[in-house]
């Protein structure tokens, strides 16, 4: 008997129509409805894990509490819906490869040959289902990555044409998300990239049972009755995704046109009275409506792409409505600041953050940014690299530990105030090694970040190899650094903070994965009250 419900989003005419978002919106309306609801992201690349990508590849890797790097859409799912992802929620074509070759290796496959079908679609399937194993879940959503048409998607595609056949159409749906676009020289939105995007996706045997359509601007009726008409699918279940000033706006659009609704029809769950999604569009209301404005400076090397930060920018969004402020965030390119222009480019802020990274391209105006940051007064939070930034920079100008570093960047260094921890001394594989996921940490009472969290146990997400060097922590307690957060069962110092400042803190972990819409990151929110001031 199969109790947990599939519904597949694909996507067609281009990439990065937003799959991420449709899929967490409709899973927002689900959940309000009462449904336990997961969303899983298949990806159709060869890398086990998007661990070992450059942001400027794919964005931003996100880390789930379990330890598992993952793609960005794992954060839009969390923050959405307020759950925890894990590793399962994430699986790329080099997983599903390693696993059919480990099984190959080990004989599992008695000798018969291993093919694409059924053996690597089996192993898709398999994963699939594994989501909602021990049916933790009523409903798993899972978005296939890339566009339909691709070569490396057609194995995604495939598992879930079999699985359409397996589970019947009442418990597996496709949503698929296409592009109107519009042709400003003819006046019109066309409607003929849609029709070959769903011709493609029939020619691999899977009739699409919703159809989103994004565009820039409202579609009419007669132009969704024609694509019902011919993309074969219902009236009701053609949906409009215009452009909207916020991706926290897409599940009301979904509601207001029925996506949920049609949804739980089509596999024959209970529809129930509407949500009233009070939190939401209370978080919406602030949002859109802010007494202060503050301006950030986003000190990164990644700034070009934007969704290299995307978990920070996001956690901006959050606590920026809990504090009924608009942020503007100023993306500053570490390369860029030098100790001549660093008042110039940094001057004007109201709070600076210097963002997580590796290795040594932009280090030192990360550097420069931290000492300016705590000799200016500015409130800064120091994220990762950031916080070892600023720790290099309080050992070289207050302790003055002339060339102090991190052994990062530069192994020789006389000062190595920031070290290999000591699990990483062995370690050569890049892939899955770093210190991953949640891990304790037990914060000083008399503390800024006791205050913001207001708990002495938090537990935080983790993705680094570098730490800061415990033979140096007395120099830095005495003259006014001081490591207010320690992990309880490796002694490693996770938070730093200097009391004499307005607000600076400096964190090992990443609290911009872990904040949502429903609760904001309590150190987010503990910035920018004190950057509003
Ligand atoms: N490169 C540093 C380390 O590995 C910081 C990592 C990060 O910012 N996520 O420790």
């Amino acid at each position: 008997m199969n109790d947990v419900k599939y519904v597949f989003v694909t996507g067609g005419v281009t990439s990065s129509l937003g799959k991420g978002i449709i899929s967490a919106s409709l899973a927002k309306l689900l959940q309000a409805r009462g449904y336990s609801v997961s969303i899983q992201k298949l990806d159709p690349y060869i890398n086990v894990d998007p661990g070992t990508l450059n942001p400027y590849e794919h964005g931003e890797c996100y880390v789930t509490l379990d330890g598992a790097e993952t793609d960005l859409d794992l954060g839009h799912y969390e923050r959405f819906l307020n759950v925890p992802t894990s590793q399962a929620n994430n699986v790329t074509t080099g997983r599903i490869y390693q696993s059919v070759i480990n099984k190959e290796r080990k004989g599992d496959y008695l000798g018969k040959t291993v093919q694409v079908i059924p053996h690597i679609t089996d192993e898709i399937k398999r994963r699939i289902k594994l989501v909602s194993s021990g049916n933790k879940f009523d409903i798993v959503i899972t978005e296939i990555g890339g566009t339909v048409g691709d070569i490396e998607s057609l194995p995604y595609i495939e598992s879930v044409r079999q699985l359409k056949w397996e589970l019947g159409s009442q418990n597996c749906i496709v949503i698929h998300l296409t592009l109107v676009p519009y042709l400003p020289s003819t006046g019109e939105s066309k409607t003929k990239p849609t029709q070959h995007s769903v011709k493609e996706l029939l020619e691999t045997g899977i009739q699409p049972d919703i159809l989103v359509l994004r565009t820039d601007r409202h579609l009419n009726e007669d132009l969704k009755r024609k694509v019902a008409l011919f993309c074969n699918v219902e009236e009701h279940a053609v949906i409009e995704s215009v452009d909207v000033s916020t991706i926290y706006e897409v599940p009301i659009k979904m509601l207001e046109q029925g996506l949920d609704e049609t949804v739980l029809r089509k596999l024959s769950l209970e529809v129930g009275g509407e949500p009233p999604l009070t939190e939401w569009r209370e978080f919406l209301t602030k949002l859109k409506n802010p007494k202060h404005s503050i301006k950030i400076g986003l000190v990164g090397k990644y700034v070009e792409l934007p969704d290299a930060y995307k978990s920070i920018a996001e956690s901006f969004i959050h606590s920026g409505a809990m504090n009924e402020c608009a942020i503007d965030v100023e993306y500053i390119h570490s390369e860029d600041i030098t100790e001549k222009n660093v008042s110039e480019i940094l001057g004007g802020l109201d709070g600076i953050l210097v963002a997580p990274g590796f290795g040594s391209r932009g280090i030192e105006g990360k550097i420069l940014t931290a000492k300016y940051a705590r000799e200016s007064n500015i409130p800064f939070l120091g994220i990762c690299l950031g916080m070892q930034c600023a720790v290099i920079e309080f050992a070289r100008n207050v302790l003055h530990l002339e060339g102090a570093h991190s052994t990062e960047i530069n192994h020789k260094t006389k000062y190595p105030v920031i070290d290999l921890m000591e699990e990483q001394k062995s370690i050569i594989d890049k892939g899955g090694t770093m210190r991953l996921g949640g891990y304790k940490c037990i914060i000083s009472k008399d503390s800024k970040a006791y205050a913001a969290y207001k708990s002495v146990e938090i537990v935080e997400r983790h993705r680094h190899r570098y730490e800061f060097n415990d033979k140096y922590l007395d120099d830095f307690r005495n003259n006014g650094m001081i490591p207010v957060g320690i992990n309880p069962e490796s002694n490693l110092v996770e938070i730093i903070e200097i009391p004499a400042h307005k607000w600076f803190i400096g964190v090992q972990f990443h609290p911009e994965y872990s904040s949502t819409v429903i609760n904001p990151h309590p150190l987010f929110v503990s910035f920018i009250k004190a950057c509003i001031g």
